[in-house]
């Protein structure tokens, strides 16, 4: 019997977010909106979403000994997460500065701040975390030697998920531990590199395949997602839904796709539900605040 339903290993940033008439250039100042700051990064993200659907997780990450790090362990712990994993110090809290322009286009940059200090020493420190997950997920945002360290913690018999972004070329020790890696059309190109000589998604994800996961998904948006292994290779329908944030879709795909995973689904049952939960998700504003709870994706 595990503890947890899902380990999310991974970031946790705050988003500073101001609203511009135009985003300014080189040398170039533009006064903005009021600041919004909202918790977010990969791994926070997903943490509160598998939460909001009713699993028991947990989050492995490292946040500053600072406000808003003391913002994100409050949204994990209001979401209902266990941040016995979340470390304290070591670096400020990671930022994202975001300007949003009307058009709603925006420019980001990233700090990692404390989320590049979690070491693979981390990791190992939280050996049982691993012995109590039924599921581990986690993304690109902290270091790769991190995400190496997680892939030799996992326990015999339970599961590994990846969400590569942002994306970059991963060892094979990574790509054969993931079931699924889940991918979008930018992060399989990425991965795929000069193989990646077509345009369908079927294509990439028997071209990922060949290189060691033993399963893939990869999300199309809007047009929904494609499940891919050994056994079969299908198209998953989105939900018609009217979207009006796109932001967080994927992080509550793949925290629902991995709840679901855990307790039983196939590949195929699983993206359909996690479908439902980014679809829901894209209805309304902002990342953990468009996550939505099991009733919510039942209502749909
Ligand atoms: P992110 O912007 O968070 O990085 P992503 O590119 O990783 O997102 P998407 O493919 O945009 O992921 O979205 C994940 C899933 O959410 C899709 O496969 C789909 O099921 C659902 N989804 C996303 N956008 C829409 C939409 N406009 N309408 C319905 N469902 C959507």
């Amino acid at each position: 019997m595990y503890d947890y339903d899902l380990l999310v290993v991974g970031s946790a940033n705050a988003d500073l977010v101001i609203g511009v008439e135009r985003r300014p250039g080189a040398g170039e100042t533009v006064l903005g909106s009021d600041l919004a700051v909202h918790p977010g990064g990969k791994g926070a993200n997903q943490a509160v979403a598998a939460a909001r659907l009713g699993a028991r997780t947990a989050l492995l990450a490292r946040v500053g000994d600072d406000g808003h790090g003391r913002l994100l362990l409050d949204s994990q712990r209001a979401a209902g997460v266990d941040t016995v994993g979340v470390l304290v110090g070591g670096a400020p809290t990671g930022v994202a500065l975001i300007t949003v322009d009307p058009s709603g286009d925006n420019s980001i940059v990233v700090s990692p701040g404390a989320n590049g200090r979690l070491t693979p020493g981390d990791v190992r420190a939280a050996v049982s975390l691993f012995h109590a997950s039924r599921v581990v997920s986690t993304q690109l945002e902290i270091p790769l030697e991190t995400v190496v360290e997680v892939v030799r913690s996992l326990s015999p018999d339970s599961r590994f998920v990846l969400n590569p972004s942002p994306p970059r070329p991963l060892p094979t020790e990574v790509l054969a531990a993931c079931d699924p890696l889940i991918v979008n059309e930018h992060e399989a190109k990425v991965i795929l590199g000069d193989a990646c000589v077509s345009d369908a998604p079927e294509d990439w994800a028997r071209l990922l395949l060949a290189k060691g996961p033993r399963s893939v998904v990869v999300t199309l948006g809007a047009e929904g997602s494609l499940v891919a292994s050994s056994a079969e290779v299908s198209r998953v329908a989105s939900v018609k839904v009217d979207a009006v944030d796109t932001t967080g879709a994927g992080d509550a795909f793949t925290a629902a796709l991995a709840f679901r995973l855990g307790a039983g689904a196939g590949l195929a049952e699983a993206a359909a539900y996690a479908s439902r939960v980014g679809a829901v998700a894209v209805t309304r504003k902002g990342a953990q605040d468009s996550f939505p709870t099991a009733e919510e994706v039942e209502a749909l």
